[in-house]
């Protein structure tokens, strides 16, 4: 294998990326990132890796969740906040109910540029580049808008900066204060009965806090009482972003990529000789892979021992996204393949991206019962074949949405999908749904 460098990519094939004008704006672009402060350090990176590799171990879960893509314009603090207060509560469930510590990593402060079907839409006989997320171009469907930009870049890079920014801020600040459990849940799910059972849950939790306060544990010399960490973490597609944010650590010497904690391939880009493999497998950041259905068991093998050729636990989350109808046929023996091979790996699951329908009236839309199935048939092959189903890998807001159909407690019909339709990209859970999909869990995680 050649040298490994930050811009190594650029000599290998690659795929989903924008043709921009001006070549020379882009340049400048770059070299202007570059000499911005990283987001994240590397320390982090590695206290997650290590935090990763209990969850390998059998010792924890891992929940990642956030937006399918962050837009420019629904940037603001009402929605960071009800992301984290929503995130906080599946942790909360997830640890009391199912017994288990819970990583949590946002699928947040960098998650903007989306891989898409076809390079271009056609609209009544016009055909425009297609839209590929906030960092790359504007949705609306005009020759200016979809033009490629690089100067967005530096607006996505300002959008994570203070998007990190609040979220640090709530982790340390009080916003994880177990003491302020009750104010974690959302409005417009305290008024149903999801948001009841919550409140039972919240009820235990405080009373074992009054008692553990009576012996003298509290957030003074507990602090684990008060704060949290809630880690970042996107899709690294747009490779020129990544490049300039990637840095050489001065304790270590190695490379990581210092946009987010944790970065992932997707589906479509992890060609083994692509540039998107060439570009992870030189940064020392916990890294993920899409696994769909057309993931080929040796094929996985090669993927794994390129990405992870150390076999670190902790290192490599294989992000499991089948679809409800597919992932009895196709998980079983990559599972058996990869365990036998004795490779360390996180197995987590994606219960959205092979669920994604058209409903009659042209909503892009996911079904509850088809996101549940998926999970529950996740957590049973793992079961059958001993091995662990260690996390969770969501597309979800704290905001009422009506994006996905179905779920006791929202009950959302194809009917009602547009009066809340709000995603940038693919549709999301809302903070019910999402709850209710963590009480399951948490059950599941229990036996
Ligand atoms: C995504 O996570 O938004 C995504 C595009 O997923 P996948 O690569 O699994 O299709
Ligand atoms: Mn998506």
């Amino acid at each position: 294998m050649k040298n490994w460098s930050p811009s190594s990519w650029r000599d290998f094939p690659i795929k989903q990326q924008p043709t921009y004008n001006d070549l020379n704006i882009l340049k400048n672009v770059e070299k202007e990132l570059a000499s911005y402060p990283p987001l994240i350090f590397a320390g982090e990176a590695l206290n997650l890796k290590k935090q990763l590799a209990d969850v390998v171990n059998g010792k924890a879960f891992l929940l990642q969740g956030g937006d399918c893509a962050e837009s420019f314009s629904s940037f603001n603090a009402q929605n960071i906040k009800d992301l984290f207060k929503v995130i906080m509560q599946m942790a909360v469930v997830l640890t009391f109910s199912g017994g288990c510590p819970v990583v949590k990593v946002g699928r947040v402060a960098g998650q903007f540029a989306k891989p898409r079907s076809a390079d271009f839409e056609d609209i009544n006989g016009i055909s425009l580049p297609s839209y590929r997320g906030d960092i790359i171009n504007d949705m609306d469907f005009n020759t200016d808008a979809r033009e490629p930009k690089a100067k967005k870049l530096l607006k996505a890079y300002n959008q994570s900066a203070a998007t990190m920014n609040l979220l640090r801020a709530f982790a340390r600040g009080g916003m994880a204060d177990l003491n302020q459990i009750h104010h974690w849940n959302l409005g417009f799910v305290r008024d149903n009965t999801l948001g009841a059972k919550y409140e039972e849950l919240v009820d235990k939790i405080s009373q074992s806090l009054t008692f553990m306060k009576s012996c003298g544990i509290t957030s003074e010399n507990t602090p684990q009482l008060n704060q949290t960490t809630l880690f970042t973490s996107h899709e690294a597609l747009l490779l020129n972003y990544e490049e300039a944010l990637t840095r050489r650590d001065s304790i270590t010497g190695d490379w990581f990529n210092c946009s987010a904690h944790m970065l992932w391939i997707g589906d479509r880009t992890r060609d083994l000789d692509g540039a998107h493999i060439e570009y992870f497998r030189g940064i020392k950041n916990p890294i993920g892979c899409k696994v769909g259905p057309s993931m080929k068991e040796d094929e996985l093998i090669k993927l794994i021992d390129t990405l992870n050729p150390e076999n670190e636990a902790g290192r490599l989350n294989l992000i499991v996204r089948m679809g409800n109808e597919k992932i009895a046929e196709f998980f079983p023996k990559l599972l058996a393949k990869v365990e036998k091979e004795g490779k360390k790996v996180l197995w987590s699951s994606d219960p959205m991206h092979g669920n994604t329908i058209k409903a009659d009236n042209g909503y892009k839309t996911r079904d509850f019962e088809a996101i549940l199935g998926e999970v529950k048939q996740f957590f049973q092959i793992h079961k059958a074949q001993g091995s662990y189903a260690g996390g969770i890998h969501l597309e979800m807001t704290g905001q009422n949405v009506t994006e996905c159909t179905g779920s006791k407690s929202a009950a959302i019909t194809q009917d009602g999908l547009a009066s809340r339709y709000h995603t940038q990209c693919d549709p999301r859970l809302n903070a019910d749904q999402a709850l209710e999909l963590s009480f399951m869990i948490a059950e599941t995680l229990k036996e």
